[in-house]
């Protein structure tokens, strides 16, 4: 059995619970339970407060958590971190009031800089060689020059909303953060092999969502062009149309090139374009 930290509540806990649903994990969970089991698939999941799951992961009270990297390395405990889940996206960044003057990181000498995140703000501090006092508060760290607690704050950014609404400007950003798979560093045999079907599956549903299946109709004399612009998982599939000079063709393409291919298709002569999500991709 492996056991999973999620968030109990708070920012990552629907997407780690989307994330088990679309790997298929059926949990059973009753309201408001400190941990669940599932029904389908060797897991136990317990729901922690986000800063409490890089301890327990190194403890081995659970083998694997789904936590923020930026938590995973303010926290310093020796466990791994196997995959990047692409979602909880932000930014730790150094934030000033918006009237300050500021060129570059030099700048920050001599301020006093509210954090949550001491450990990460003394390393960039250290390695920039910059000679600034870190003060360490529990939360609500945006408020801090405002009330004249510190010059400047270290903070994580999504939108930079709350810095605008408090009267500040981020001008580093010292971490691009996401949630990350970590785990314990001595994972029984047993429990290595339930990881890797567990890691196949978040592949194959990350996978699929960075991909789309694609169909179209196309003129015999492109083929050889629209082929070369849709090179799917191996090749694409071609099947000839009732109607002589036409073939239908079907492939799956990246999101990230989607609408450069969708536009260079059209100049192919490609048309009837249907494009479809994909649930799962095992490639
Ligand atoms: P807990 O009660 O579990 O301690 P928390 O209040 O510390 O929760 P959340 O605010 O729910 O934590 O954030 C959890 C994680 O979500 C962060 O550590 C970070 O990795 C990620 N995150 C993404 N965007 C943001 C953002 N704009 N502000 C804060 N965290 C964000
Ligand atoms: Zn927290």
């Amino acid at each position: 059995m492996l056991k999973i930290a999620v968030q109990k509540s708070g920012r990552l806990y629907e997407d780690s619970i989307r994330l088990l649903k679309e790997c298929g994990i059926e949990l059973n969970n009753g309201n408001k339970q400190l941990k669940a089991a599932a029904f389908n698939f060797p897991i136990e999941v317990f729901f922690l407060r986000d800063d409490d799951i890089p301890q327990y992961v190194y403890d081995g009270v659970a083998d694997i958590g789904i936590v923020g990297e930026n938590v995973l390395l303010e926290k310093e405990k020796d466990i791994d971190l196997v995959y990047r889940l692409g979602f909880g996206k932000c930014r730790l960044s150094i934030a000033i009031p918006k009237s300050m003057q500021y060129q570059s990181a030099s700048d920050l000498n001599g301020l006093k800089i509210a954090t949550t995140y001491s450990n990460i703000l003394n390393k960039y501090l250290k390695k920039n060689n910059i000679n600034a006092e870190i003060h360490e508060i529990s939360g609500s760290v945006e408020i801090a020059p405002g009330i004249g607690l510190a010059d400047a704050i270290c903070d994580l950014v999504s939108s930079g909303s709350t810095l605008f609404t408090n009267g500040l400007k981020e001008v580093e950003v010292i971490l691009k953060s996401e949630a990350v798979l970590s785990v314990n560093k001595k994972l029984s045999i047993e429990n290595n092999a339930i990881l890797d079907k567990l890691l196949l599956r978040i592949n194959a549903v990350k996978t699929a969502k960075n991909n789309k299946y694609i169909l179209l109709n196309a003129p015999n004399n492109q083929l050889k062009n629209i082929s070369s612009l849709l090179p799917g998982m191996k090749s694409p599939t071609i099947v000839p149309l009732a109607e002589g000079g036409w073939s239908s063709v079907q492939s799956v393409v990246n999101e990230n090139d989607f609408w450069e291919i969708i536009e260079k298709l059209k100049s192919y002569g490609a048309e009837g374009i249907i494009v479809l999500p994909i649930e799962k991709m095992i490639v």
